[in-house]
């Protein structure tokens, strides 16, 4: 809560003493001293004493639904738009001291799809988790099986692995021998633009140094 400054008269609070005065004796024990201009430094302030702070309170509610441009009998403020609702558009609450939800209906619909969605992204991570601790489980149970296997299979599992890539790069030359006349005139063609594109910047260069040379210094 925020400390509030008071103006004071000797040691006690100005706006008590001018109460007390205008009430004619000491106030009484649970009478709290309003201030509707919320300046607790103005000596001059209009003032006004209710009978606890309940009471105290509520005269803030109604003054914030005013400023916000809402009727206090109709409307209270939401807590969460902070925009003066009717009264009618917020939960009824078992719980609360105001008998309603502090929140009016569309921000309790919105409170309640991101809970909604937190839960989800909860649920989601659990899964993941659970999915990344099986998948590493079957790769290590596939790992101690690999090394399990006897020599001979390792080395036959070796052999064909070699064959398999022998055969691949075969099929690889044999593509290239067959293609051979089709790739070279690419190549080519393309030695060819390159060297054309290195002409034309020479020749500009050319013609740069001797614009310079003709021009007079
Ligand atoms: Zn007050
Ligand atoms: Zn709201």
């Amino acid at each position: 809560m925020k400390r509030i400054k008071y103006a004071f008269i000797g040691s006690r609070k100005a706006h008590t003493v001018r109460a007390e005065k205008a009430l004619g004796h000491r106030l009484p024990q649970k009478a709290v001293v309003h201030h509707p201009d919320e300046d607790s430094l103005n000596p001059n302030a209009r003032l006004v004493i209710c009978q606890d702070n309940a009471h105290h309170l509520l005269l803030h509610v109604r003054a914030r639904v005013l400023r916000a441009g809402g009727n206090p009998n109709t409307d209270a403020m939401c807590g969460g738009c902070q925009m003066p609702k009717p009264i009618t558009d917020f939960a009824p609450s078992a719980t609360r001291s105001t008998g309603r939800s502090h929140l009016c209906h569309a921000c309790d619909a919105l409170k309640a799809a991101k809970r909604r969605r937190t839960q989800a992204m909860k649920i989601n991570a659990q899964r993941r988790a659970r999915w990344i601790k099986r998948r590493d489980e079957a790769n290590a149970a596939r790992r101690a099986d690999r090394a399990a296997r006897p020599e001979w299979y390792r080395q036959e599992s070796r052999r064909q692995f070699a064959n398999d890539r022998e055969n691949i790069t075969a099929r690889n030359q044999a593509w290239l021998a067959e293609h051979k006349d089709v790739i070279n005139a690419r190549r080519r063609e393309k030695r060819l633009q390159l060297a054309l594109d290195q002409v034309e910047i020479w020749e500009k260069g050319i013609d740069v140094l001797a614009a310079e040379l003709e021009a007079p210094n």
